[in-house]
């Protein structure tokens, strides 16, 4: 039906409509890079259902991208032939956003006072189709979905609203016309009515894209046919040879597949020859996304086979303590066909699987030797998921032992190694001390760090909830044990304190002893005279095989 309805943006997706609308974000150029994105995403949807739906009436014949300027009226026009949208899908997806972490990053966006955070937090969520409207003051958007008679026609100046209507003729795909806001005059560099200006953004942000983006030719005398011309080279990234590939081209791949716009940490390639065949172009991003560690967090990597996108958030390609990790795997000897099912089961995927993981965290390695201050940001970023894989991943576990680190009552504000730690141990120190708990300071200030302060010894402040996973199930580390100072019995006596000496105290306490261990039956297993108090009178110690109070916390807040 040709209905015309005016209809509401979703809450949030208001919000953040009217963020982008009064940003100051420097880089506008990147609105493109997201249209060319989308575009680039629906002619991948729709090989993809060509190859998989034969019999389904779509026209795969001459996919690409079409950038068309009109000088006079100032619009700049994305079209793709693509798979496109049906009405409903229109506001479902353009309306609201599915994000996970929206509502997260709208919080954060309340409370910060800072423009410049408030950019980069918008930046490092993407904000997707949405930055059309930095450049424009109204967008209209006209899409058929491949398979579809009806198309859709919505527009929308960004503010609170926006019309949709079913109209007859379009061609398949979608077009999104940009009402470019009125040129900044003082700032040549802003007219996106510029063929010149749009060329080079193009070549700059989306040299790889797969299909042609084309573009009428330069230098078109009147009255001849309209020539166009494709302005992107369309290599494939990973398959060509690294030599070749500037570091700037890599950081812009990166931004197309992970939404982010800010440059990654490492980039990690990998070209595997032989039986089964494979590239994979992976990055280590330099900020945590903002639903890291929420359940329905996916996987960043994606599968192509010779060239063909297949899917996002490979979930067999890496384990989820890598969620963070970012990229592509184009695979050479797989069907088109493959599902994920067939995936997690494959063997070769999961030798594929076990390098890429090997890789990764060799990668991490070298650059904890080589550039520390990279390494603490990483830290810092996705410590806290890595060490899941001390739990998950045991077949990686003393690679993954090598690049963690955690704070330490050595130092106040650096963090250390597992190696630092046990370069400084003390002559005669059996076992890697630690103390697990909420905080810093919770910790500090515990009585059971007493003697071990009074001593001179050093112990690891685990504060992460993860921490009391993991020191579960890692016994040592290069052959010392892992040791919580909060259980069983820690014994700090060395040369100082005779046998005898102890033996005589023992006899001397023995009656007290008795008694507050009849007297508080109930409460305590046991009473035993302590090395390990220096101020404090006394301290409750877990039995070595119990769990932790803070472990039994989190059991409990998950009912159990
Ligand atoms: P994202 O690309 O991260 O999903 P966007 O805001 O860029 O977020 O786009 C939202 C959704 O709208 C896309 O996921 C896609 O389903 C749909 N969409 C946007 N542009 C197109 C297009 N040119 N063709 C088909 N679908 C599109
Ligand atoms: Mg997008």
């Amino acid at each position: 039906d040709a209905r015309t309805e005016t209809l509401e943006f979703q809450a949030e997706a208001r919000e953040l409509l009217r963020l982008v609308i009064h940003s100051i974000y420097s880089n506008k150029d990147i609105f493109l890079r997201e249209l060319i994105s989308n575009a680039s995403d629906a002619l991948d949807k729709l090989r993809l259902e060509a190859l998989r739906t034969p019999d389904l009436h779509v026209d795969a014949s001459d996919p690409h991208i079409l950038l068309e300027i009109d000088k006079e009226r100032r619009t700049l026009t994305v079209r793709d032939n693509g798979i496109g949208m049906s009405r409903d899908e229109v506001v479902e997806l353009i309306g609201t956003i599915a994000k996970s972490g929206t509502a997260e990053l709208l919080q954060r966006l309340r409370e910060s006072r800072d423009a410049a955070a408030s950019q980069d937090l918008i930046g490092q969520f993407g904000v997707g189709f949405y930055a059309s409207f930095m450049v424009a003051d109204k967008v209209t958007l006209l899409t058929r979905r491949a398979g579809e008679t009806q198309a859709t026609r919505w527009e929308s100046a960004g503010e609170g609203s926006y019309t949709i209507e079913s109209v007859e003729d379009a061609p398949q795909g979608t077009s999104v016309t940009l009402h470019l806001k009125p040129e900044d005059k003082e700032d040549h560099l802003f007219d996106y009515a510029d063929p010149w200006k749009i060329r080079e953004i193009v070549r700059r942000y989306s040299d790889f894209i797969t299909w042609p983006i084309r573009m009428a030719a330069e230098g078109q005398a009147d009255g001849d046919a309209p020539a166009v011309e494709t302005v992107n080279s369309m290599k494939a990234l990973w398959a060509r040879p690294r030599d070749e590939v500037t570091d700037a081209e890599y950081h812009e791949f990166y931004k197309h597949i992970s939404h982010d716009w800010t440059d990654p940490l490492e980039t990690v390639r990998l070209q595997a020859e032989g039986t089964f065949e494979y590239q994979a172009l992976l990055f280590i991003p330099s900020h945590a996304p903002l639903d890291l560690f929420m359940r329905e967090h996916r996987r960043g990597v994606q599968l192509y086979v010779k060239r063909v996108f297949i899917m996002d958030d490979c979930e067999a390609l890496m384990p989820e303590y890598l969620r963070f990790v970012k990229g592509v795997v184009d695979a050479q000897d797989l069907s088109l066909n493959v599902s994920r099912e067939i995936l997690q089961h494959d063997r070769q995927i999961q030798l594929m699987r076990r390098r890429l993981v090997k890789k990764v965290l060799a990668t991490v390695k070298t650059m904890l030797a080589d550039h520390p201050d990279r390494y603490r940001t990483f830290w810092t970023e996705f410590g806290a998921a890595v060490k899941e894989g001390l739990v998950n991943d045991p077949d990686n576990r003393d690679a993954i032992l090598d690049i963690v680190s955690f704070a330490s009552t050595d130092d106040p504000e650096e963090v250390t190694t597992l190696r630092g730690y046990v370069e400084r141990m003390k002559d005669g120190q059996e076992h890697v001390y630690y103390l697990t708990g909420a905080s810093r300071s919770a910790i500090e200030n515990s009585p059971h760090m007493e003697a071990f302060r009074a001593k001179g010894h050093e112990v690891l402040i685990l504060t992460d909830p993860v921490d009391e996973m993991w020191v579960e199930s890692v016994p040592e580390f290069g052959g010392k044990r892992f040791q919580s100072i909060a259980k069983g019995q820690v014994d700090l006596d060395d040369e100082d304190t005779a046998e005898a000496d102890r033996e005589k105290r023992r006899e001397d306490f023995a009656p007290l002893l008795t008694w507050l261990t009849e007297t508080l039956a109930e409460n305590v297993k046991e009473v035993r005279l302590s090395t390990r108090l220096t101020t404090s009178p006394a301290c409750i110690v877990g039995d070595a095989n119990d769990i932790t109070p803070t472990l039994e916390r989190m059991y409990r807040a998950a009912g159990q």
